[in-house]
């Protein structure tokens, strides 16, 4: 009985020593000098709605978000979200009625399973993502609750407004090798969902996020210069095994017929040596992959608080959320380009343009994940907020904090970059939500609270 007693303590009081241990006062003046260092904008705390404060640079609208509200038994739930749009953040709120006694709520989705919420003070709150690709009219979800003994539900209907978003165009020339293995293991495809899906890889070549409509220039291979006749859709192409075989044979050669072999051998070794370094980039790939999976497979506790910021000192996105990129690879033949397959491939996530070396801030409260050099998300950390909601933060110059260590919404995470996939200096901000890619600055108009 004690040791059950024992183990209930130490699960109320874990939470409330990781929030003791992290005095608010130090995180702010840390940011406002950094803030002073790397730029003349400043962000400030802005008020949006009773509680909430959004940390953000002047030049960053906040938009109010659409209300909806239904009632049950004379609880009262109120559901928030910029625009209910897809590829909106939904904030709901169920309020404990006044001066009552055993007040449960559940809320269940369509196919019956649980979902989420955060017992507060006041009542019960949860984040609810509309996917991009959500086909759907409305979310229905089913809520149910006791108040002092009373049972009640109610079916909750909330329409999702359809939005359409733009759609560019990429040309990639195929490589030697990689035309299948790159795009796919970093992009998705267009109905993936899967935080897997986290950046495309950006042509390299270009100027900058915004300059696609150009051909970029050639992906080149590990390890290997491209050649531009011979290319393969199967992969590697080799003569390795003749110019083997000449080795072994044991005729006579003239001087100019073993120059020819050596030559053969020469190249061989070439070919191996960067089959080695292919199999060394697959192990890479294979290896980010299953760190991207475990990190979403995490289940932490809901760490947000009615403190948001946004990611950057300035407000300049280059690159919309959910921007649709048609990628067509192409080869030459005979001088002439033709194309050898299209992929549509959703942008998951938002580009905000930086100097490198400007800031990037948490955009809420939360645990750092991952944070380390990826080949295609650049330097790359991953930020756990808790209840299967993650925010990532790419193709950073610098990073500035380590696994394990908690944020705050606002502190400086790291610094704006242009590594792994990236065409210019930017800031590749995702939100997911248990697994559904989000706008993450559809999260600025929700007035979440403690
Ligand atoms: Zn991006």
């Amino acid at each position: 009985m004690l040791r059950v007693f024992q183990s209930i303590l130490l699960i109320i009081l874990v939470p409330a020593m990781l929030l003791a241990n992290d005095p608010q006062d130090s995180v702010d003046t840390a940011m406002h000098l950094d803030d002073q260092k790397s730029s003349k904008k400043k962000n400030a705390w802005r008020k949006l709605g009773q509680s909430t404060l959004i940390y953000a640079p002047d030049d960053f609208s906040i938009q109010e978000p659409e209300q909806m509200t239904f009632k049950l038994e004379g609880v009262r739930m109120d559901v928030y979200s910029r625009d209910f749009a897809q590829g909106d953040v939904v904030y709901l709120e169920i309020l404990r009625p006044a001066g009552v006694h055993g007040f449960y709520s559940y809320l269940y989705d369509k196919d019956g399973n649980q979902l989420p919420l955060t017992r507060t003070a006041w009542g019960y709150r949860i984040l609810l993502p509309i996917g991009a690709q959500d086909k759907r009219e409305k979310i229905e979800l089913l809520w149910k609750q006791s108040v002092a003994d009373r049972f009640g539900k109610a079916r909750i209907e909330i329409p999702i407004n359809e939005k359409s978003f733009p759609q560019t165009r990429w040309y990639n020339r195929v490589g030697q090798f990689l035309p299948e293995i790159a795009p796919r293991m970093a992009g998705g495809e267009e109905s993936d969902p899967s935080p897997e899906a986290a950046e495309s890889p950006d042509p390299p070549g270009g100027s900058g996020t915004e300059n696609r409509e150009n051909l970029s220039a050639v992906q080149p291979a590990p390890g290997k210069e491209p050649s531009s006749e011979s290319g393969s859709d199967t992969g590697p192409a080799h003569d390795s095994q003749s110019a083997l075989d000449s080795a072994d044979s044991e005729i006579q050669e003239t001087a100019e017929e073993r120059e020819k072999r050596e030559q053969k051998e020469k190249q061989a070794l070439e070919e191996e040596k960067s089959e080695e370094q292919l199999s060394n980039f697959m192990k890479k790939i294979t290896l980010e992959k299953s760190l991207r999976s475990q990190v979403f497979e995490r289940k932490g506790n809901d760490l947000i608080t009615s403190r948001l910021s946004h990611p950057r000192d300035m407000h300049y996105v280059t690159s919309q959320c959910f921007t649709s990129r048609v990628k067509v690879s192409y080869r030459y033949e005979n001088g002439r380009r033709v194309e050898v397959g299209r992929r549509v491939v959703m942008h998951n996530g938002v580009d905000l343009r930086g100097r490198p070396g400007t800031p990037i801030y948490s955009i809420a409260d939360g645990q750092v994940v991952l944070a380390r050099s990826m080949h295609f998300e650049g330097n790359f950390t991953i930020i756990d907020h808790g209840l299967g909601i993650f925010s990532g933060y790419m193709h950073q110059s610098n990073l500035r904090v380590q696994v394990g260590q908690y944020v705050r919404a606002g502190e400086r995470i790291g610094d704006v970059g242009n590594t792994g996939y990236s065409t210019g200096p930017h800031l590749h901000l995702s939100l997911w939500i248990r697994g559904v890619p989000v706008d993450p600055i559809s999260l600025y108009s929700l007035p979440i609270r403690d």
